[in-house]
């Protein structure tokens, strides 16, 4: 009798917390990137394949959130489908370095555990975020680099591909532009600082990144990027460096950024914005827009994140012309946005 009584208990007790984490809110947001998004030079054709590149993005991440899968996975999901897009500044689409090549940057970051994994300047990765997760999931570190990441990739039966992988003709064009750009400064005299200070914020941003809160109130954030066209010297950007590019931690808030990462290295821009809300108890939405609208505008750097909170609020401010970008919540419709307005 005791026993039935008990059973019935804990079948009431598990009806009861599977229909609480059925109802339970959820929500995703992604990026492909911030930066001089000039609407005219958009024909609607080419708008449109934009907007549903996007759209196919957040909707892959916010299928795995309905059916119950982790922030983890939904990040995850969302970011394979832009690094597979050639429209987006990762995985195919990177952009060239100044030695025709791709390096890419990715790291994912667990809001529930605290546990975070990175890699940068992977050449032959075909989707960088998975290999980030590996780390996480799989290696005693938090970052690996270069061919030592590779070299892990192929422990974990991670094949890797030719670089050419990643070519795109119109970010060669864009390597050719810059080059050109930077050797006219230099002829003018201006040094390589003067003259690469000079190069538009085009060729400075681009990347893609997800954050995501699932139906167990677990939020998580990942980005993955080729970085900056025309770089050199190994240049690492803030994509891959946890509390600059990329940040989550349950109860506070999960973030991706894009933009020019010396300066989201330099200020802290993931970390600081959620220190604004955890320390401050401002909300994501004021948080975000301090970080972003004043203390990066004021310090000259441009870009912009996407943020979330265990509440499932977003917010996804930038300081640049757009930011190609998508948002969807429980029982809500994709909404997907290039320009501040539409
Ligand atoms: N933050 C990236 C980097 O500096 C580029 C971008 O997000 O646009 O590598």
């Amino acid at each position: 009798m005791k026993i039935i009584t008990v059973l019935s208990c804990l079948c009431v007790l598990s009806t009861s917390f599977a229909s609480y984490a059925n109802d339970a809110p959820f929500a995703i947001a992604i990026h492909g990137g911030a930066g001089t998004i000039q609407q005219s030079s958009f024909t609607p054709e080419k708008e449109q394949a934009y907007r549903l590149k996007l759209k196919e993005a957040v909707d892959a991440g916010y299928v795995v959130l309905e059916k119950g899968g982790t922030s983890l996975d939904a990040v995850a999901q969302a970011i394979n489908v832009l690094e597979n897009s050639p429209f987006f500044n990762a995985g195919i689409g990177a952009v060239y370095t100044h030695n025709e090549q791709h390096e890419m940057d990715a790291s994912i970051m667990d809001g529930n555990t605290m546990k975070a994994g990175a890699v940068a300047g992977v050449k032959h990765i075909k989707n960088p975020i998975d290999l980030a997760r590996l780390v996480m999931d799989k290696s005693v570190h938090v970052m690996l680099y270069g061919e030592g990441a590779e070299e892990f990739a192929l422990t974990q039966g991670v094949a890797l591909v030719a670089n050419e992988t990643f070519d795109t003709p119109h970010r060669y064009e864009s390597l050719q532009h810059a080059k050109e750009k930077m050797l006219k400064s230099q002829s003018e005299n201006k040094d390589y600082i003067a003259s690469h200070n000079e190069l538009e914020v085009e060729y400075k941003v681009g990347t893609v990144g997800a954050v995501a809160l699932d139906k167990q109130g677990n939020i998580s954030s990942g980005t993955s990027t080729g970085g900056m066209t025309n770089k050199r010297y190994g240049r690492i950007g803030d994509s891959p460096i946890i509390g600059a590019g990329t940040y989550a931690e349950n109860g506070v808030c999960a973030v991706s950024a894009t933009g020019h990462g010396e300066y989201f290295i330099r200020y802290h821009v993931a970390g600081d914005i959620c220190a604004r809300v955890k320390y401050q108890n401002k909300s994501i939405i004021q948080a975000a827009d301090e970080v972003i609208n004043q203390r990066l505008i004021t310090a000259g750097g441009t870009g912009g994140v996407i943020a979330i909170d265990h509440r499932g609020n977003i917010a996804t401010p930038f300081n640049t012309d757009g930011m190609y970008r998508a948002t969807r919540k429980s029982g809500e419709e994709a909404q997907v946005m290039i320009w501040r307005d539409k």
